[in-house]
């Protein structure tokens, strides 16, 4: 079947409205008169996910889980039928199914379901019949024959998922930008879409704050080897391909750059120096379920040193707490906060093989009299924790020294 099937997916915006359904349902029209036959995936019209959310809040803070994913795994089911009318409409033949119907198995998990076992013998049946098939996003089915949805963004795992199952040639991610761009071209307008990006580096950027795609997602692309096309359903460009080694069609190193402002920093001032500590306080940070990003500690010229980590801003509050606890318990002086800081990062596989990168960043930076106040680094990237009032600016020239800019 290789070749001839393309897994389509369809996000909250590109549906958004009768009119956005009806321009997929041509886009289908246009790929079925070139003989291709289409499984395709619908996330929600628009925001109907929060809307959904928004209702079952007004009744409780704590709704039970199944009935949770009963509720929101209803907005897929609207979509998947609306665009199989509108695909009907245009004299093509197709069906929509729903996770269950897609032998899509999910584990025994409410809101964050895992894919454990895809059986697609139904889409295969229809395929068989010339029907382009309709399948609802961001759901499966558990071992109780409950719904369980996937995580939100959830759809994008759905498709990449049944691209494998079904051994598509592509799976095209339908969104509302153009594709990868080497950073926001909100923030720098002589951003450029990326041709070619590698599964790693797209994973990057996702942990650094790229919102494109569901990094659950590309993990399981990377895993099983599925090629994705992430492009515009506004328009008929080509997007970016996401594969696991993108062709080096110019010599650059660094691939992208990205800012995160959703992060604030955690200072613990005069921390004993001695073996055990950031052990104390990481488990108590850890229990109370707080992600801790980018930790540094000072080198101790006496006996105590200050310990600073990242945490997103949503889990301040809470970091706060067990952070002023734990650091009571050891002995531990005063503990700040700020949440004016930003990330800015550079992401580029190339940086395996080159050095010296990193202090070319910290240059470009200081050139700028931008400070530093945090640096964390992994094969692929280097991360610079600034002042948020520069983060603009940071992006900026980063960008341009680093040759990403439309050349002009
Ligand atoms: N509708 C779900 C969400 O908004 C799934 C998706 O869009 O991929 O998270
Ligand atoms: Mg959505």
């Amino acid at each position: 079947m290789r070749n001839k099937l393309i897994v389509q997916k369809f996000g909250g915006s590109s549906v958004s409205s009768i009119e956005r359904i009806k321009n997929a349902a041509l886009r289908a029209l246009s790929y079925a008169k070139k003989g291709y036959k289409l499984v395709i995936v619908v996330s929600a019209m628009g925001d109907t996910t929060d809307e959904l959310i928004d209702l079952s809040s007004q009744i409780t803070k704590n709704p039970n889980p199944r009935e949770m994913d009963m509720l929101l795994s209803t907005g897929e089911q609207v979509s998947s039928a609306l665009l199989a009318m509108s695909l009907q409409k245009l004299g093509l033949k197709a069906i929509s199914l729903t996770g269950w119907q897609s032998g899509i198995a999910s584990e025994d998990v409410h809101g964050k379901a895992r894919i454990i076992k895809i059986t697609p013998k139904r889409i295969e049946e229809e395929l068989k019949h010339n029907k382009i098939v309709v399948v609802t996003g961001f759901q499966g089915i558990n071992s109780k024959e409950d719904i369980a949805t996937l995580g939100r963004g959830g759809s994008d795992l759905s498709a990449v998922a049944l691209a494998y199952a079904l051994d598509a040639k592509i799976c095209e991610i339908y969104t509302d930008v153009n594709g990868i761009y080497t950073t926001d071209p909100r923030i720098e307008p002589k951003a450029k879409k990326i041709k070619q990006i590698t599964y790693d580096e797209m994973l990057e950027m996702a942990s650094l704050g790229a919102q494109v795609m569901q990094a659950r997602s590309i993990l399981f692309a990377k895993k099983f080897g599925v090629t994705i096309h992430v492009r515009s359903s506004l328009n008929k460009k080509a997007g970016t391909v996401i594969l696991r080694e993108a062709k080096m069609l110019e010599e650059s190193v660094v691939s992208a750059v990205t800012l995160n402002q959703s992060e604030a920093k955690i200072t613990i001032c005069d921390v004993p120096d001695k073996p055990g500590i950031a052990a104390t306080i990481f488990k108590e940070i850890s229990k109370e379920g707080v992600n801790v990003d980018m930790i540094v500690q000072n080198v101790s010229r006496a006996s105590t040193t200050d310990l600073s980590f990242t945490v997103s801003k949503g889990e301040l509050k809470r970091a706060l707490r067990t952070s002023r606890k734990a650091a009571n318990k050891i002995g531990a002086g005063k503990v700040f906060f700020d949440s004016d800081i930003a990330r800015v990062s550079i992401v580029g596989v190339g940086m395996r093989s080159h050095s010296g990168i990193a202090s070319k960043m910290f240059e470009i930076l200081a050139d700028n009299n931008i400070n530093i106040e945090m640096i964390s680094t992994s094969e692929i990237s280097i991360s610079c924790i600034i002042q948020k009032k520069f983060g603009k600016k940071a992006v900026q020239v980063l960008h341009d020294k680093f040759g990403l800019g439309v050349k002009q």
